[in-house]
């Protein structure tokens, strides 16, 4: 932290202490005089530790080959979410770090560090709407390779037997756009919500997750040097949509079902879209690419 010893620099490590996870009191505090919007345009790490203690890490962006990175500053991230909470109607978003809140608070660090392979991982809530159809299945075939720890259960446990593999469609709906004219992006994919994306996947944060199939073979890695987030996993889990025909139908029919309610062609509707990729900038719509070029 770039500060000075003086009688406004110790108030502001006292304040620091208590508004640690608080990213809109940083927010407000950036503005407050010349001097503390210096410490805070200067020092990234301020942010990247409040966003740290928020219960948020940062999604790395999709690149033009280059390999996956980060993109925009922790300080530019802190206040995407902090402007983002102020409009979203949507409560699990709004509220997607209150979950394991009282467990930051008790957490002594701020930074993703390696756990013991039988320390307990909890995942967040909104890990287990990514993939699954709506009777919420357990995905207890997921584990992580390094230790013996099943995922606690969704919210609403089923007592259907665990789904063999996470459920396609699920995973494509997360992927896809809604009405371009809806101005709160309500109904859009994953990555126009922010909050939701950028919560870490796991309490505590760790940088890479394993999955496993029921024989034991992994069938996803995500890594995330600075912890593993929500938007990480998703991305992932895209990867697992089959390339076939029925995938592709669904895609298509639901493009086609908002190309018409926006009395667009499909054609059109893509280029619409094409400019909403998510606040990453990044996202890639399922099969938009190959249903336009087949028209
Ligand atoms: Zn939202």
């Amino acid at each position: 932290m770039i500060l000075s010893a003086s009688i406004s620099d110790a108030l502001f490590i006292t304040l620091w202490d208590h508004v640690l996870g608080d990213l809109p009191t940083h927010v407000a505090l950036a503005q407050t005089s010349k001097r503390l919007r210096t410490v805070y345009t200067l020092d990234d790490e301020i942010w990247r530790a409040a966003c740290f203690v928020a219960g948020f890490g940062r999604p790395l962006h999709r690149s033009n080959g280059a390999g996956a990175v980060h993109g925009w500053s922790w300080r530019r991230l802190a206040h995407i979410l902090v402007r983002h909470s102020e409009k979203c109607e949507i409560g699990s978003c709004v509220k997607a770090n209150t979950c394991f809140a009282e467990r930051y608070e008790n957490l002594t660090y701020t930074r993703v560090r390696t756990l013991h392979p039988h320390h307990p991982v909890e995942f967040h809530p909104l890990y287990f709407y990514l993939h699954f159809s709506q009777n919420h299945q357990a995905p207890s075939h997921h584990r992580r390779t390094v230790s013996t720890y099943l995922p606690t259960p969704s919210p609403s446990p089923s007592p259907t037997p665990p789904a063999s593999i996470p459920d396609a469609v699920s995973i494509l709906l997360t992927h896809l756009p809604t009405f371009p004219e809806c101005r709160y992006a309500q109904y859009g994919p994953l990555c126009s919500h922010p909050n939701a994306s950028c919560v870490f996947a796991t309490f505590p944060p760790v940088p890479r997750l394993e999955f496993e199939n029921g024989d034991g073979e992994v069938f996803m890695v995500v890594e995330n040097p600075g912890g593993c987030t929500v938007l990480d996993v998703n991305r992932a889990l895209a990867q697992l949509i089959p390339l076939d025909q029925y995938h592709l139908e669904v895609a298509h029919s639901h493009y086609q079902d908002l190309a018409l309610a926006s009395g667009m062609s499909i054609s059109q509707y893509a280029n619409a879209i094409s400019r909403e990729r998510g606040f990453l900038g990044d996202h890639e719509y399922p099969f938009l690419q190959h249903i336009v070029a087949n028209m």
